[in-house]
């Protein structure tokens, strides 16, 4: 059985809930440390759940107190329920219409007032309200203090206070949910004479049908000024003819006539209920919260460093550089050492399958096809993954990439976009399709299409390694040493900054065309910095984000190595498949500074990029399987051996940085977007830079002599 109203097509979740059990929505503003309270409390037992007709996730867990058994649901951070995102219109919708037992408020002590917004608006909807306070630790290193018991008091619900790091400070909040349904008398807003009398004017008859169902003074109070999409949420959950009822269109007539005597239109009613949440929320926090809610002069100087004009952008830079120097020197060893041992352990595979009696072409085609493909993609893969997510994720924890985002603002907005699609851009650094889904962060759609159909422009992770090898092969020289390291890490951050002013580029250049349009105004907030958590971040960035994208890789790389294999061995008409293949398309990749064999491995990599050395390198072996390559300078000399320039390198890290997305990033946009034509519109934007970028390359090459 799914949880919370699945009748009513609300929602159809994974987790089991049993007679007795209660549904816990976990609602908070975003970054107020929610899935950390919600993974503390369920073992992080995510399921993930799929809102009909939405797009955006929520994920369930299951955990049981002294009392009863939970099903948490945790819903997309919000800062309102006055649905102005699509975040927002599912947080809304699941309070508002899930029928959720309980509602767990997650709040910042560092910035209560600012949170209460949300805590008033869901004290509108929700009857039995738990408002947990996190963050306490941050808040009492700030010197703000917070008044609990009086807070409780005055909203008239449990109110505690917790750290979620420390999963013992969450008991309070599973010992109040026990206690759930206290009988107290929650705080409500008082509006203005006009807007109560006509929500009263109201509310008869939309509690009529509402009773049980739905808290009707906030029915009535949205009926005033409802909007489309919200009318549509309300006639599926009340049924169509909701709105057909004739006292409910009489009343509707009765409370307009007041508001219009009173001079308030629809989008002054907005206003005042807005005005009167702000001014609530100072009442409520007056005298219980102590001390600046400001940031600490710490703080304060670090933004400075981090985000003024001067020093923003060489920071950036600087911090750049650095990531990719630690992943480039630390994965090098690894990924000998893992070389090794998997290339060593092919012999004896074959010998072991070749004594189990199987046939030669089985034993070919599996040990020097697929073993061969996975053994790569794991060595070249896995060290760099594993030490670049890690660093990645440190300065998630840590409060930097609000300020990258914030940097890039202006140059965002020159190219009538928005500053929040730097955020979705550094996403797409781990992995493209994450980026994608990421967009849903942006709340213009033009805007959040810009950013979905430039995202490939910013290389994932599944093309570093390639990026990397090329460099230090043509660029850097293999011969190794602390420089050598230095210099591919810069050369590998002015590739990633030349897919930043692409993606500028194309942002503009679709922002002028297709979509066209003025950058919309955000506000985009700057958390206070947080320290990072060293072990949590490795462990969750190892299973979470590492495995995962090398399970994929190799999901992909095992049958990919089949099909090489058997293009490279079944001969047709004299030659074989990849010599035909790459024949016909060499004419043009010549033209682009390729050849026929790369371009192939291109196209061939269509389902993850990480398998496109491995195919250029079986393609290029006269054995028809990939060459036992221990280290760098022995693919350096096949490279050499088959007519690689500087020059076709170059064209080689372009084409990789600029070309279609992979099967994943493309399903990805198509499920975003909901449009083949999107779809096709974000392969062949990045695939015609690409093909301009290195067609001009190669011109210039041939004219100036560079080779
Ligand atoms: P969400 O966006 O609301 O889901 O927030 P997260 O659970 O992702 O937390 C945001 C950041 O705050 C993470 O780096 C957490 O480790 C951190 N965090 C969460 N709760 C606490 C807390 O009580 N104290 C401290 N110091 N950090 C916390």
């Amino acid at each position: 059985m799914g949880i919370a109203n699945s009748s009513a097509g609300i929602i159809e979740i994974g987790v089991n809930k049993n007679e007795g059990d209660f549904s816990v929505a976990l609602a908070g503003n975003p970054n107020v440390g929610k899935s950390t309270v919600f993974n503390a409390l369920t073992g992080m037992n995510q399921h993930t759940g799929n809102w009909p007709g939405k797009t955006v996730s929520c994920a369930t867990g299951f955990f049981r107190g002294r009392e009863r058994g939970y099903v948490m649901v945790d819903i997309p951070g919000t800062y309102s329920l006055m649905a102005h995102s699509a975040e927002e219109e599912v947080a809304r919708n699941y309070l508002c219409f899930g029928e959720p037992d309980a509602v767990v408020v997650v709040c910042d002590a560092t910035c209560l007032e600012r949170n209460m917004n949300l805590v008033l608006q869901t004290l509108e909807v929700a009857d039995n309200v738990i408002v947990c306070v996190n963050l306490m630790d941050e808040a009492a290193r700030k010197g703000i203090s917070v008044d609990l018991g009086l807070l409780s008091e005055r909203l008239g619900v449990p109110v505690v206070g917790t750290q979620a790091r420390k999963k013992k400070s969450l008991a309070p909040l599973v010992e109040a949910l026990d206690r759930a349904p206290e009988s107290r008398k929650p705080f409500k807003i008082k509006y203005s004479s006009a807007i109560e009398e006509a929500i009263a004017a109201v509310e008869p008859a939309v509690s009529r049908r509402a009773a049980g169902k739905i808290n009707s003074r906030w029915l009535s109070l949205r009926l005033l000024d409802a909007d489309e999409a919200l009318k549509k949420e309300i006639s599926d959950y009340l049924g169509a003819d909701f709105f057909d009822m004739p006292e409910l269109r009489l009343a509707l007539v009765k409370a307009r006539e007041i508001l219009d005597k009173a001079g308030i239109s629809d989008s002054g009613i907005c206003d005042e209920v807005v005005s009167g949440l702000v001014s609530a929320a100072e009442d409520i926090c007056r005298g219980a919260v102590k001390g600046s809610g400001e940031y600490c002069a710490a703080d304060r100087r670090l933004d400075r460093l981090l985000t003024s004009r001067l020093t923003g952008y060489p920071v950036m830079i600087l911090l750049l550089i650095f990531i990719f120097w630690l992943t480039v020197t630390g994965a090098n060893y690894p990924s000998e050492l893992l070389s090794g041992f998997l290339f060593g352990l092919q012999d004896k595979l074959y010998g072991l399958s070749a004594s189990a009696g199987a046939p030669q072409w089985l034993c070919e085609s599996l040990i020097m096809g697929v073993y061969r493909v996975l053994a790569w993609v794991v060595s070249v893969m896995l060290p760099p993954m594993a030490i670049f997510f890690p660093l990645f994720t440190l300065l998630e924890d840590s409060g930097y990439l609000p300020r990258i985002a914030y940097n890039l603002d202006k140059p965002f907005r020159l190219c009538d976009a928005c500053g929040k699609q730097a955020l979705t851009m550094c996403m797409g650094f781990g992995c493209n399709a994450a980026g994608i889904i990421g967009c849903r962060i942006i709340d213009s759609p033009r805007e959040r299409l810009l950013a979905v159909l430039t995202n490939s422009l910013v290389p994932c992770n599944g093309r570093f390694p390639t990026m990397i090898l090329i460099i230090t092969i043509f660029f850097i020289g293999t011969a190794g040493g602390a420089l050598s390291s230095v210099l591919a890490a810069a050369a590998l951050t002015g590739v990633i900054l030349l897919g930043v002013l692409m993606t500028f580029a194309a942002t503009k250049l679709l922002s002028k065309t297709v979509l066209k349009g003025v950058a919309s105004s955000f506000t985009l907030e700057l958390p206070s910095y947080r320290r990072p958590q060293f072990a949590k971040t490795l462990v969750r960035s190892i299973f979470d984000r590492t495995l995962f994208v090398l399970g994929r890789a190799a999901a992909v790389a095992a049958p990919a190595g089949l099909v090489i294999w058997l293009a490279a061995n079944v001969s047709v008409a004299g030659a074989t498949l990849i010599e035909h293949i790459s024949g016909f398309l060499d004419p043009f990749a010549r033209l682009m500074g390729l050849d026929g064999v790369i371009l192939m491995a291109f196209i061939l990599g269509f389902p993850a990029n990480e398998i496109v050395i491995p195919i250029i390198l079986m393609a290029y072996s006269a054995l028809g399987s990939l060459p036992e390559l221990g280290s760098a300078a022995d693919i350096g000399a096949v490279f050499a051996q088959n007519g690689w320039t500087r020059a076709t390198a170059l064209c080689v890290i372009l084409f990789s940085l600029m070309h279609w997305p992979c099967s994943t990033t493309l399903i990805t946009i198509k499920k975003e977007t909901g449009s083949l034509k999107y779809a096709f519109l974000a392969a062949a934007l990045p695939t015609a830079m690409g093909i301009i970028a290195c067609i001009a390359v190669t011109e210039i090459a041939r004219v100036t002599g560079f080779a």
